[in-house]
């Protein structure tokens, strides 16, 4: 396909993905990766886990050796803050005043956290970069009084690896429940369990205030001692330069099943972007490695001029106090769960059904291999006998295949 100069805004998971595989996929010219961090693109997973809890900090889990993007000729440019973007034009602003001119753009520009709207909210650590978490894990000491505000994947995991640093911890959640969305009631139910168990103190339907010094209020009345308070409350995705350049938007960048914006030449690709999921019939906005890895590559190839109709199924995985928490597919969408195994076994389950009886979704416990078959009966959407899905005794490869 054409050559000319391929831009992609956001050097994190998607935009080092896209960038690799648009060269893998033959495209030629040139390609600029742009990104704010001063770092290579690197996983962030490890930020809310190993990062916080290992007496030595890792080294940064960089995607690619710094080589391989010079091996691709792919000009990567760390340190450079993109402030505009002229589709016209055909052009991208950057903050130290230089125009760089494009011909296909892919924005893969990801998400920041959301801030604490309250009195003292400001005083409250978020985390989505190597500097956030530096600065967490140089404040996670034994005996401190840690606070997570949030009872979603981040909130819980730095819960759980703030426990492991000696740290007493309480979680303060607004909604009745932990995991919003992203967990079926019962395993969002079984995770506060496990948190429960280990000590933590987790209080839901409790709206925070006020963050003063030393404390945590809530409206109600609770007031919770705090040295360190880390606000886990979602993200925000950083669709502003679209929006301003044109480019429809509605919590993300809207794109299709080929990471295509409403403007042509335009793409996104990763946290950042929404998209009708042809196989799911619904408008999904993903927040997670695997969506973050593929979806970038998908993009890249289709920039390189492939036909792409991207439809993976939605998988993200959670560590929390040595088990392995995986979940495939939309629990959101189900009726009832079918529990493989019980909550107290060293692994479990749970497979989610829609009212047609489909799998759409499962939760697996340090259970991969049954979240592996379960991805593989969403992509087919299949309707499997509730008692073959219970019963431990099938092989989990048996329940793809036979009907
Ligand atoms: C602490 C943490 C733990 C996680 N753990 C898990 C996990 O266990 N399992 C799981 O499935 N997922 C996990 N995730 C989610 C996963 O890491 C993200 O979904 C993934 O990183 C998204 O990649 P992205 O490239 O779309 O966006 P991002 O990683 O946000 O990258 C976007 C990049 O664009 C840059 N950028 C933005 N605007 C501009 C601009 N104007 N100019 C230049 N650069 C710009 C940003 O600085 C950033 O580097 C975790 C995320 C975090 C933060």
């Amino acid at each position: 396909m054409a050559d000319g100069t391929t831009v992609i805004v956001g050097a994190g998971q998607a935009g080092a993905h896209a960038a690799v595989a648009m060269r893998q996929a033959g495209l030629a010219g040139r390609v600029v990766l742009l990104g704010e961090e001063p770092h290579p693109p690197y996983e962030r997973p490890p930020l809310s886990k190993a990062v916080l809890t290992e007496p030595q900090e890792p080294e940064p889990g960089w995607f690619y050796p710094p080589a391989r993007y010079a091996e691709l000729a792919i000009d990567l440019r760390t340190g450079q803050h993109v402030t505009g973007i002229e589709p016209e034009a055909g052009r991208v602003v950057l903050a130290n005043g230089e125009h760089l001119a494009f011909d296909r753009l892919v924005l893969a520009t990801g998400g920041r956290p959301r801030t604490l709207p309250v009195p003292g909210g400001a005083a409250a650590l978020t985390l989505r970069t190597l500097e956030d978490a530096r600065a967490l894990r140089a404040r996670l000491a034994p005996g401190q009084d840690v606070v997570c505000i949030g009872a979603g994947v981040i909130g819980l995991e730095v819960a759980a690896s703030a426990h492991a640093r000696g740290c007493r911890v309480t979680v303060i959640e607004a909604l009745p429940t932990a995991l919003g969305r992203s967990a079926a009631p019962e395993m969002a139910a079984w995770v506060v369990g496990l948190h429960r168990r280990a000590g933590v103190t987790l209080h839901f339907g409790a709206a925070v205030a006020e963050i003063v010094p030393g404390e945590v209020r809530c409206a109600g009345g609770l007031r919770v001692k705090a040295d360190l308070v880390l606000a886990g409350i979602g993200i925000i995705r950083n669709t502003e330069l679209a929006a301003a350049a044109g480019v429809a938007v509605d919590n993300g960048i809207l794109v299709d099943e080929a990471g295509r914006t409403s403007l042509p030449g335009l793409f996104a690709a990763g946290d950042v972007a929404a998209f009708r999921h042809a196989r799911l019939g619904t408008v999904v906005r993903l927040e997670s490695w695997r969506h973050a890895q593929d979806h970038g590559a998908a993009v890249g190839r289709a920039v390189a001029g492939q036909t792409v109709a991207y439809d993976e199924v939605p998988w993200f995985w959670t560590d929390q106090y040595g088990r392995n928490i995986q979940v495939a597919g939309l629990p959101a969408a189900a009726v009832r769960s079918v529990l493989r195994g019980t909550t107290e076994d060293a692994s479990f389950c749970a497979f989610h059904l829609d009212e047609a009886g489909r799998v759409v979704a499962a939760t697996g416990v340090d259970a991969p291999r049954e979240v592996r078959a379960a991805m593989a009966l969403i992509r087919a959407g299949s309707v499997v006998d509730p008692a073959r899905l219970a019963d431990p005794a099938v092989k989990p490869q048996a329940l793809v295949r036979a009907p």
